[in-house]
């Protein structure tokens, strides 16, 4: 039993049971999270992608039986921010100004 948790995302949950179904892929819904039976999940979670045209989102393994799908959001939507050397990523500008430091830099 494959866990697929669509981030909030009801309608598209339902989008991915239909998808799962037409494959001859046992599964349901329950608000976001779909069960997903038996079969190669992740290559499934993939095509169904592809297939609806949903490039935004990714495929995202926890586990070997749980999944997510959500779009992408940049990380700067949350308030984080990343260093431009090494792309580690902080969450506040303060942080970013020390870690900085750390590479040498002198902050005039
Ligand atoms: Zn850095």
């Amino acid at each position: 039993m494959i866990v697929v948790d669509c981030a909030g995302d009801v309608e598209f949950a339902s989008k991915l049971v239909n998808y799962v179904k037409v494959q001859g892929i046992n599964a349901k819904h329950e608000d976001s999270i779909v069960t997903i039976n038996e079969g190669n999940v992740e290559e499934v979670l993939k095509l169904f992608l592809k297939d609806s045209n949903l490039s935004e989102y990714s495929v995202l393994k926890v586990d070997s039986e749980n999944f997510v799908l959500a779009k992408e959001v940049p990380i700067e939507d949350f308030g984080f921010v990343r260093c431009e050397l090494c792309g580690y990523v902080l969450s506040s500008e303060e942080e970013l100004t020390t870690h900085r430091r750390a590479h040498g830099i002198q902050m005039l």
